[in-house]
């Protein structure tokens, strides 16, 4: 059986472009070994921090490697099996994005009913966008009813969960975003409170002393750069920035990255940054996550949008559009039906 599959074929330095990717069709094993299962790939993720991983340098993961199928999250269906924990129909989520089918021996493969959510919501607001945007707003940020929480990238996949979440929670939400129909959304859908587009209002600092007259209490920053350097200035005493990402940095190299200058606000007004990975809360924090989203999306407290490019061979134009702006809600390539 033949199977499409994306590699990096070069690093991008700076901005990154299609000249890095190369579509490759490959053989794929189906008479299986004992254990085997055979997955058909039904939609995978193109998330942010691929980006940096694309750089040759010691991070928090290790580098991809060049020549080789990349890798992500995807979630697909058992299409044969040799393995009885994962009987042939089964939904699975797995690290294995980037490529059609695969062959897995059981290994790093999660188990995902489909009656229960449409397969997609486990790459989006139910899957680690999703735990991301709790662990940053609930578990450590505290957010409390009355906090004043502003979210950066707020039309995003992260962003637009973090919204969501701290509305459930009771907070007064502004958030900023690219483009005037993020805007509408966050307005009329995601209910914020607040929201201004960045790209007609560049002065951030501006903008939120603007919307919000009584300061920031949280700040869940995706953005990093200008945007934070703006919350810094307008944090309330005692404060908590989350730093979730700086995707305004990942395609920048040396002085083009241009740094934060006014972190003295930290000192003076008794702040916290607390930086997080959410790998590293997703064994603690899956069942409290579940059972938070189950009960705010039966309320009718969160909606989930996507953005969906069909077939394999545009995921690398999925993920270059997550530097400019082209997804509204969680960015996703449709790879396959579920028969
Ligand atoms: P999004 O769905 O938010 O997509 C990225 C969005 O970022 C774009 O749509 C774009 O929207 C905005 N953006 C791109 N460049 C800039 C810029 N220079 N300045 C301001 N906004 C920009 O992606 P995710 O929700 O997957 O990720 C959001 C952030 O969270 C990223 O920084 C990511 O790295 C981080 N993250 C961190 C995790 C962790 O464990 N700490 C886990 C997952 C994600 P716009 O039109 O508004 O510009």
């Amino acid at each position: 059986m033949k199977s499409r599959e994306i590699h990096l074929v070069k690093r991008p330095s700076g901005m990154l472009d299609a000249s890095c990717f190369k579509l490759v069709e490959n053989d794929v094993r189906e008479a299986l070994n004992e254990g085997e299962v055979l997955i058909k790939n039904l939609w995978m993720s193109v998330d942010p921090y691929m980006r940096p991983r694309m750089n040759d340098v010691k991070s928090y993961i290790p580098p991809f490697a060049l020549n080789t199928v990349l890798d992500g999250g995807a979630v697909g269906v058992v299409i044969a099996s040799r393995n009885p924990k994962y009987p042939v129909g089964t939904g699975v989520e797995s690290m294995n994005g980037w490529r059609e089918y695969f062959v897995g021996d059981g290994k790093g493969l999660g188990i995902r009913n489909f009656a229960n959510a449409k397969p997609e919501a486990y790459l989006g607001l139910l899957g680690m966008p999703g735990l991301t945007a709790y662990i940053g707003t609930k578990v450590l940020g505290k957010a409390q009813p009355g906090d004043r929480v502003y979210v950066s990238a707020a039309a995003g996949a992260v962003g637009s969960a973090a919204c969501q979440i701290a509305k459930a929670i009771g907070c007064t939400v502004v958030g900023s975003a690219g483009s005037s129909a993020k805007i509408d959304w966050l307005m009329r859908e995601a209910g914020v409170d607040a929201a201004f587009n960045y790209r007609d209002e560049p002065d951030y600092q501006t903008a939120l002393q603007r919307l919000c007259p009584q300061g920031i209490d949280l700040y869940f920053d995706n953005v990093g750069g200008l945007a934070l350097e703006a919350a810094l200035a307008v944090m309330n005493r005692h404060g908590r920035i989350l730093c979730c990402g700086s995707i305004d940095d990942y395609n920048k190299t040396g002085a083009e990255q241009r740094g934060v200058k006014n972190l003295f606000h930290m000192i003076s007004k008794g702040l916290t940054m607390t930086g997080f990975i959410v790998f590293d809360y997703m064994d603690d924090y899956h069942k409290p996550f579940a059972a938070d989203m189950g009960r705010w999306l039966a309320e009718g407290k969160l909606r989930a949008h996507e953005t969906v490019y069909e077939g394999i061979e545009k995921a690398p134009e999925a993920l270059i559009g997550l530097f400019t702006g082209a997804n509204m809600g969680k960015m996703l390539v449709k790879l396959g039906e579920l028969d």
